[in-house]
């Protein structure tokens, strides 16, 4: 007899969230973290000035509509309120999509490997988890995908740029996709980092929103707008999906400070923007530099870079840590290399070049 209050089976067999990894300083050389795929600048001055503005009234709950934001965000997309949906962090918008469309039992088709997320979230909601592999490429095997799809199928997550590839899906292969998935199954994009994309062949997520009534975009402030920690993302897609996640919402889960801070971060767009290009002509030098070093990577699309090492992964991520930066490996497979800093970037391309040798 064992005197333990009962935990879901399916909750007992989680694997433990691996967030990225924070490495202290080695010698004289600073820590840095290209972990996560952080956004490496600071906020900007209106932006803190909206936290600490905001930070005055916190013995008050926010707006459990988060009214401003949805406003604000209907404006800057074109859409109306109703076809909105926020949550803490689009990990939080995820996890609304999948309880609102799943059943326990039915299922939940991505690609694999993508965001590392969906099975947690799946498994968390009773559902099953249909994972299907990446291209030998590493871009979305729509086709089978497609194949996947059964009476059971809810929900498509098409996450693109795809993390941690970085890879995009094109919206040709999207438009043939979208033609055939059942109107019932609700086909989330995933844009996590579209930000950071230049191909224009990639996926438009809105634009198939506005072509389809079952595809919807989640979007995040975390990433190119630099508010990881405040925990704020967004859904927007069809009318009854965005009421549903509105519902399945943790009640006052987007805090106040994270509604005014993403509200500021809206209105500065164009220098928020400006830190992204800065951030992908860093990508281009980093990826240029793989070149010149022979070194096999994805094309990313995304502020951090895919690199297969294979068995090396290991040992690569060992040295990394002994040169006090931290990288995400996935081991037996590859890194993923968030565009952060510039030096932290040049240690890395030294100790890929020693590697290789
Ligand atoms: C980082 C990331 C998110 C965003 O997570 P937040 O909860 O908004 O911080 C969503 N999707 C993907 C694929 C990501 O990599």
């Amino acid at each position: 007899m064992t005197s333990e209050p009962r935990v879901r089976a399916a909750i007992s067999e989680l694997p433990a969230y691996k967030a990225g990894k924070k490495v202290s300083g080695a010698g004289d050389l600073a820590p840095f973290k290209l972990s996560s795929n952080e956004n490496p600048y600071p906020p900007l001055p209106s932006v803190h000035e909206a936290i600490v503005e905001a930070a005055a009234e916190i013995h008050r709950y926010p707006d459990p509509f988060s009214t401003r934001l949805v406003a604000a965000l209907a404006q800057r997309f074109d859409v109306s309120p109703q076809q909105i949906g926020v949550g803490t962090g689009s990990v939080g918008v995820c996890q609304q999509l999948v309880q609102s469309t799943a059943d326990a039992g039915d299922e939940v088709i991505f690609a694999w490997r993508s965001f590392e997320a969906y099975p947690i979230i799946a498994k968390i909601a009773g559902a099953v988890s249909v994972q299907v592999p990446l291209r030998a490429d590493g871009g979305h095997d729509l086709d089978a995908m497609l194949a996947a799809i059964t009476d059971r199928t809810r929900l498509i997550f098409v996450c693109t740029p795809n993390n941690p590839t970085g890879t995009i899906v094109t919206q040709v292969e999207m438009d043939q996709f979208l033609a055939k998935v059942p109107a019932h199954i609700l086909v989330v994009v995933d844009e996590a980092y579209v930000e950071f994309n230049r191909d224009d062949s990639a996926v438009d997520g809105m634009k198939c929103f506005r072509e389809h009534n079952n595809v919807g975009v989640l979007r995040t402030f975390s990433k190119a707008y630099g508010l990881a920690a405040l925990r704020v993302g967004f859904f927007i897609g069809p009318e009854n999906v965005a009421h549903a996640v509105r519902m399945t919402a943790v009640p006052f889960g987007v805090s106040s400070i994270a509604e005014a801070a993403a509200v500021a971060s809206l209105a500065a767009e164009e220098e928020l923007f400006a830190r992204v290009n800065e951030l992908v002509e860093r990508r281009d030098w980093f990826t240029g530099k793989l070149d010149d070093l022979g070194i096999r990577y994805l094309p990313s699309q995304a502020n951090f870079v895919w690199v297969p090492l294979g068995e090396k992964t290991q040992r690569f991520a060992e040295l990394c840590e002994l040169q006090a930066v931290s990288v995400r490996p996935f081991f037996g497979e590859g890194v993923r290399i968030s565009i952060g800093e510039q030096e932290p970037l040049e240690r890395i391309l030294a100790l890929l070049k020693a590697l290789d040798s």
